[in-house]
């Protein structure tokens, strides 16, 4: 059974050498006597933004984190698609197809069936439960529809546009009549959000001196609806230019990932409400501290609400229900990076933070 196993917790970027393929033997394919759980043969394994933060050890900076660190030495986990070979629990047969937690590994015994779906429709290719039918899917659907109030004619901001979760953000905002436009990080991936995805404009940061003025430019009036995915400086700008009863759904600052010193709310519950009401130690700063424009979320009475994906599980029948047609009828489409072979995993998961991946990053290990 080989494994992709994480060598020791990480600082700073991630690099491909932080983990290692190794065969650790041959794995017994049947479930333990006794046990309710199911072995898998895995597919397809997604690559996803949070698993950095589960590649190190103080747990401290996320507060009430909700998932567990990685264990230096032991295979690395995610979400994948897998095919069940032998079950121990009635909700599961020989040759279901599942999505949900798993190993990065060729075989996994499952025994937490938390956020563990079975798949029901097979037109449309497995490897969508990774991406637009799977975990990013359900958080575009979740934060723009549950967080965002959207309304037909509003100005909607996406950042990290044509990634896994944004390129739906926008296909569903544009499907309501809202003016949308998205960032992202090169000229390839603009183009995929004008051309393929139907966005109305789309820029490339990096090669804009000044976010804020970009952001003027596509938003003279200003912007209803931001989807945010990055944080950081992007975050300052869009508080700038943000309209009055605007919504910001917080739903990843990818460009905290790998820093030192992330911008976090660090003694802040779960599901905490913070009224900002006002900010008078930043009145007279030039350069407000932190995040420079938070005094904006007062200014435009915003409401920016922070979301974990899997708060949402219930409505996934529901985003199927919407989707699977638009699916099918060719209203959205969706682009994938597909990388081929469990040895391609660690490199496949660290193009996420230097955004070489084109549209959903995932790992075909097989096809059946
Ligand atoms: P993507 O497919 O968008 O891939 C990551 C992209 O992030 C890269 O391609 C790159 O795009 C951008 N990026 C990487 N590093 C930086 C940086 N330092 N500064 C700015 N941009 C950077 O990922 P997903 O769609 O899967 O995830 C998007 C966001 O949504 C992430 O922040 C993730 O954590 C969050 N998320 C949150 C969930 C929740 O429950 N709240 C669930 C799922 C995802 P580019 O080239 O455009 O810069």
């Amino acid at each position: 059974n080989k494994q992709v196993i994480l060598k020791d917790y990480v600082s700073g970027f991630p690099k491909e050498l932080d983990m290692f393929v190794s065969s650790n033997g041959t794995m017994k394919l049947k479930v333990p006597e006794g046990s309710n759980g199911i072995v898998v043969k895995n597919l397809y394994l997604s690559c996803d933004p949070y698993m950095r933060s589960r590649m190190i050890k103080n747990k401290a900076i996320t507060g009430n984190y909700y998932i567990d660190s990685f264990k230096p030495g032991s295979p690395i986990l995610g979400l994948g698609v897998a095919k069940v070979l032998d079950s121990g629990n009635p909700n599961f047969k020989k040759g279901d197809l599942v999505w949900g937690r798993t190993g990065w590994e060729e075989y996994s015994l499952i025994t937490d069936f938390q956020n563990m779906f079975k798949i029901q429709h097979t037109e449309v290719p497995m490897s969508y439960y990774t991406g637009i039918l799977g975990m990013p899917g359900l958080t575009a659907y979740a934060g723009f529809y549950e967080l965002c109030s959207p309304k037909k004619g509003e100005n909607v901001f996406i950042s990290t546009a044509s990634g896994a979760v944004g390129q739906l953000v926008g296909q569903f905002a544009k499907l309501l009549g809202c003016y949308v436009v998205g960032s992202a990080g090169s000229k390839e991936k603009v183009d995929l959000l004008k051309n393929k995805f139907n966005f109305n404009e789309a820029f490339n940061y990096k090669e804009e001196p000044d976010l804020d003025a970009a952001l003027e430019r596509y938003f003279p009036e200003g912007i209803d609806i931001y989807f945010e995915n990055v944080g950081g400086k992007m975050l300052d700008a869009v508080l700038l230019n943000m309209r009055a009863h605007g919504r910001i759904a917080a739903c990843g600052m990818i460009s905290q990932h790998n820093l030192d010193k992330p911008e976090v709310l660090l003694n802040m519950r779960a599901h905490g409400r913070i009224a900002a009401c006002g900010m008078i130690s930043q009145h007279n700063l030039d350069k407000p501290e932190g995040v420079h424009n938070l005094m904006h979320l007062i200014y435009k009475r915003i409401r920016i609400e922070g979301f974990f994906v899997f708060d949402y599980d219930h409505l996934y029948p529901k985003f199927l229900e919407l989707v699977l047609p638009q699916i099918a009828e060719g209203k959205i489409v969706y682009v994938e990076d597909i990388a081929e072979g469990l040895e391609s995993g660690p490199a496949a998961l660290i193009r996420l933070f230097s955004g070489l991946n084109i549209g959903k990053q995932l790992v075909l290990i097989t096809q059946e």
